[in-house]
């Protein structure tokens, strides 16, 4: 039965240029926070070595994807140069949610703006770099990707910039611990809002 007595969480989203330390700032949070919990994607793209299906990614078919399409499955979906798909399957989002856990979902600028558009109170974190240059470093020194590639994300992060304004919060990585700080600043400051704590407001004035 549901527990209607569960503060729901926030659904956080978090974009940001490749490179730019999402993996690494996330990865500390969800270990610091046992309340929050990383959105599984599905993708139609092959596992890379050392991922692990329904841990990095559900990896499934491409007809698998177009009938969860047609289901209405997915809170948000991509379709990457007309070859692989990558969606937030809403399901596991909304209850989680319910079940008062914070959802964080890792996804690119586009899908962000959809999630906002479908889910109004998603709170939307842009991570930036310090500068380009250090992006290219933490890029080069990740050592995931050819000098090409990584000119190419380099390009296209002026057009990810553009939809700042869009976002709520900007968080700069300068220091991993830094940003890590930030977006707990931001995670208190949201369960501060008067429009999360209704509930409350509303038992205490019967009191
Ligand atoms: P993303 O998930 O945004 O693509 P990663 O988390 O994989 O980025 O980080 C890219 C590289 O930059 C990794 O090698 C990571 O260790 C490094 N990195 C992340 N944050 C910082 C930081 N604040 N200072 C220096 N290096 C960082
Ligand atoms: P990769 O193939 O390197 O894992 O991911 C490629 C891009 O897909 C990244 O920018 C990543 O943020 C984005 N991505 C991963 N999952 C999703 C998703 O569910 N929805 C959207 N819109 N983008 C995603």
């Amino acid at each position: 039965m549901e527990n209607t007595n569960v503060k729901p969480g926030l659904l956080l989203v978090v974009s940001g240029p490749s490179g730019v330390g999402k993996g690494t700032i996330d990865g500390l949070l969800l270990k610091k926070h046992e309340n929050m919990v990383l959105s599984v994607s599905c993708t139609t793209r092959g596992p890379r070595p050392g991922e692990i299906d329904g841990v990095h990614y559900s990896f499934i078919s491409q007809e698998r994807f177009e009938e969860m399409i047609r289901e209405d499955a997915f809170l948000e979906y991509m379709h990457v140069f007309g070859m692989n798909y990558y969606g937030t399957p809403a399901e596991p989002v909304f209850r989680q949610m319910a079940e008062g856990k914070d959802v964080l979902l890792e996804i690119d600028v586009q899908g962000a703006m959809r999630v906002k558009e479908k889910y109004p109170q998603a709170v939307l974190v842009f991570i930036a770099p310090p500068s380009l240059e250090e992006l290219r470093n933490r890029l080069v020194g990740r050592g995931t990707e050819t000098p090409e590639a990584i000119e190419k994300r380099l390009n296209t992060v002026r057009a990810e910039l553009q939809r700042l304004k869009d976002y709520d919060y900007m968080v700069l990585n300068d220091t991993v611990e830094q940003a890590v700080e930030r977006m707990e600043a931001i995670l208190t400051a949201e369960k501060c809002k008067v429009n999360n704590n209704l509930n409350l407001a509303e038992t205490l004035m019967k009191e």
